[in-house]
């Protein structure tokens, strides 16, 4: 491991201070939040002479019940969301799908976050594509005011020392159903959320790869989560015909994603005979 030298750590107490600390301190300060990832980046070279925690500002951890959904604070680590009651009474599916992050490995459970997991911005890395396939929101403080992208936009999203992810914000009132699939992982890995619209129902299917950034697939409307079990190997192959031509990558070439990710999205729509 090597040596990082000297850093100086701010620990501001609320919002406010946090940007300024960010707008101030050193040439390049660096958000610190379990510093699982961040680990990885001093080992390949990373220069960091200013660390800013958040871990001080009222909220950064919190899971909290909104009007249309829940917001999860960027400081909420894999192992506090993975028990959290609130979450676990607005979006049980994510809570299932979450435990599967980094499983078993207590360590980085126990420190690593959500806001981490994307502001690393690694597509092998499992919140993004579950929060793509959710429709969720990513809120971010900067120092020219609160802005606000989805998460599918994440990867043009401010960029460090701009500011920080604050919180995630996921809609579940017309939410059905989320599944994901991570038995192919690191060769690719598929969350599918079905929720309900205007007219009927619609499911979104997500993939991505270990260097893939997730792919949206939205599928067709229908009339109930029933047309979508009815016909689920149709709507399937249908949605990965849509999967544009040039996503593969050196583990794996286009034609095995749309036949295995068809596979697991026809599965995914034929559990929603349980719903
Ligand atoms: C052994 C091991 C196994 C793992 N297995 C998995 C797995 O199965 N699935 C998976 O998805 N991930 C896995 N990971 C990755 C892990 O989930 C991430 O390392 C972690 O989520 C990063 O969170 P952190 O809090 O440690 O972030 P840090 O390392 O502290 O930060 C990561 C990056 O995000 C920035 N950052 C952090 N918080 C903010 C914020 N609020 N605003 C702006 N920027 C911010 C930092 O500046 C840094 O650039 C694994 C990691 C390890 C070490």
């Amino acid at each position: 491991m090597r040596d990082i030298g000297a850093v100086r750590l701010y620990r501001p107490s609320d919002e406010a201070q946090a940007l300024r600390v960010l707008s101030s301190a050193g040439a390049h300060p660096v958000i610190v939040a379990g510093a699982t990832d961040l680990c990885a980046q001093f080992n390949e070279g990373l220069q960091v002479s200013d660390l800013v925690s958040l871990s001080r500002v009222d909220g950064y951890r919190d899971i909290r019940a909104t009007d249309g959904g829940v917001t999860i604070g960027a400081g909420c680590t894999h192992a506090l969301g993975a028990h959290d009651p609130v979450l676990a009474a607005l979006c049980p599916d994510l809570q299932i799908a979450w435990r599967s992050v980094a499983a078993g490995i207590l360590r980085v459970r126990a420190w690593a976050t959500i806001g981490g997991n994307l502001m690393a911005r690694k597509p092998r890395y499992e919140m993004s594509i579950l929060l793509t396939a959710l429709a969720a929101s990513l809120r971010f403080c900067t120092t020219t005011g609160p802005s606000c992208i989805a998460a599918e936009d994440l990867w043009s999203g401010p960029a460090p020392g701009q500011g920080f992810l604050w919180q995630v914000e996921v809609p579940t009132r017309q939410l059905v159903a989320l599944r994901y699939d991570r038995s192919l992982r690191p060769l690719m890995t598929l969350a599918t959320s079905c929720r309900l619209v205007a007219d009927g129902v619609r499911a979104r299917a997500v993939i991505a790869t270990q260097e893939l950034q997730p792919q949206v697939l939205d599928l067709d409307l229908v009339e109930s989560c029933a047309a979508y079990v009815r016909d689920a190997r149709d709507h399937a192959i249908e949605a990965f015909s849509a999967l544009p031509t040039d996503f593969s990558d050196g583990q794996s070439s286009n034609d095995y994603l749309r036949r295995v990710g068809a596979v697991l999205l026809r599965r995914h729509l034929e559990s929603l005979a349980h719903v």
